[in-house]
């Protein structure tokens, strides 16, 4: 069967490699299993997000609320936006999808980081975009300019902090540069890390409230996925100015949130403390990582994130090193496929970190 001829490129996403099959691989138990792969919260959510759902399974029947009022209150009132300045995706990844399916076309071009998150250039093909990257690992904003003025791209990307690499851009940088782009080019800021980055360096702190006083054509995405530790109920959002925002809402299929991942979601915003809380252990825990890099001799990208990416010495190569930790049970990122000879492992928890390094010892 012909299938749209824009597929043909595309490679599917490849996700963290999920426990399940390793289990069913291997052999291993699942209690033996690490997976410190897919940038989780290794604490999970907040206590009171279990109690609240638990409390609803009862509305499992009933179609969620798709005007999401609940949600987009709590999230208007942390950022200080109001609820037309705002749509909720299931994961940002689908307003990703949103915003690509609303301005780009065939033939469109779509600017983004040399190595950066994958999704941006699978739903840029769908739509028959092309692709244009910068040549630098971090994102460089003259060559992002540069590009720009010779591309005339429709939309750009930028990643901070950045996935799978973990640096970020300084904040005052980022809108410098943006203030030199055309009204009708969409900048995408994907702030999935953002909560880690505040907290570490407040100069890389991008506040999605300025952005959009600023800026009517920034689109800025947050996430409840990593921070949160609700990676499983699939709910991130997208800040904007109304008109884009407008735009996005007639690609968005009715009901797209759950009234689970809804009721998630608005609780989480309810406990900041634990997000807190989870984040400074995040750092304090990445320290060990940069000292058993120090210790090893490997390179290690500076993180504002809940991951670390190990650039490895030539002798060494991350296929290999994941795939032996992978038949131990541990399962991390190994970035080949983003042309990098490195991996990138998920901050976990104090025992998870142990484990890692006492697998990796051997190996590197
Ligand atoms: C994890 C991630 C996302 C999307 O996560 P969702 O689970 O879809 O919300 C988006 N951008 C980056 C850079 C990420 O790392």
């Amino acid at each position: 069967m012909n299938f749209n001829s824009a597929l043909e490129n595309i490679k599917s996403y490849e996700a963290g490699k999920p426990i399940e099959l390793v289990v069913r691989e291997y052999g291993i138990d699942k209690d033996d299993i690490v997976k410190l792969a897919s940038n989780e919260n290794p604490f999970g959510c907040s206590p009171k997000v279990k109690e609240a759902v638990r409390a609803i399974i009862d509305n499992m029947s009933l179609y969620p609320d798709d005007s999401m009022v609940k949600l987009k209150s709590a999230l208007g009132e942390k950022y200080g936006i109001s609820s037309d300045e705002l749509i909720v995706g299931a994961g940002s990844d689908q307003v990703i999808e949103f915003a690509i399916h609303a301005k780009a076309h065939n033939g469109s071009k779509v600017l983004m980081n040399s190595v950066t998150f994958a999704m941006y250039e699978i739903y840029a093909k769908q739509v028959g975009a092309v692709i244009v990257r910068t040549a630098s690992r971090e994102h460089n904003m003259e060559e992002f300019y540069a590009l720009y003025q010779e591309h005339k791209p429709s939309i750009i990307f930028l990643c901070t902090p950045n996935n799978p690499t973990g640096d970020a851009l300084d904040a005052g940088e980022m809108i410098s540069f943006i203030e030199k782009v055309d009204n009708d080019t969409l900048v995408i800021v994907d702030g999935a890390y953002m909560e880690y980055a505040r907290f570490k360096d407040p100069s890389k702190a991008v506040e999605p409230k300025d952005l959009i006083e600023k800026f009517d054509n920034v689109l800025f995405l947050g996430t409840f996925s990593k921070a949160y530790g609700l990676g499983g109920m699939r709910v991130g959002y997208g800040i904007a100015s109304a008109s884009i925002i407008k735009a996005l809402y007639k690609v968005r299929p009715p009901f797209n949130i759950t009234t689970l991942s809804l009721e998630a979601a608005s609780v989480a915003l309810e406990d900041e403390a634990f997000v807190i809380e989870c984040i400074s252990d995040n750092f304090k825990e990445m320290k060990r990582y940069e000292a058993f890099a120090d210790e090893k001799g490997i390179q290690i990208i500076e993180s504002y994130t809940n991951f670390v990416t190990l650039s490895l010495p030539d002798a060494k190569n991350s296929s290999q090193i994941a795939q032996a930790l992978l038949k131990k049970g541990m399962i991390i990122r190994d970035l080949s496929s983003y042309g990098l000879n490195a991996i990138r492992v998920t901050i976990g928890t104090q025992v998870q970190n142990s484990r890692f390094f006492e697998l990796c010892e051997p190996l590197l």
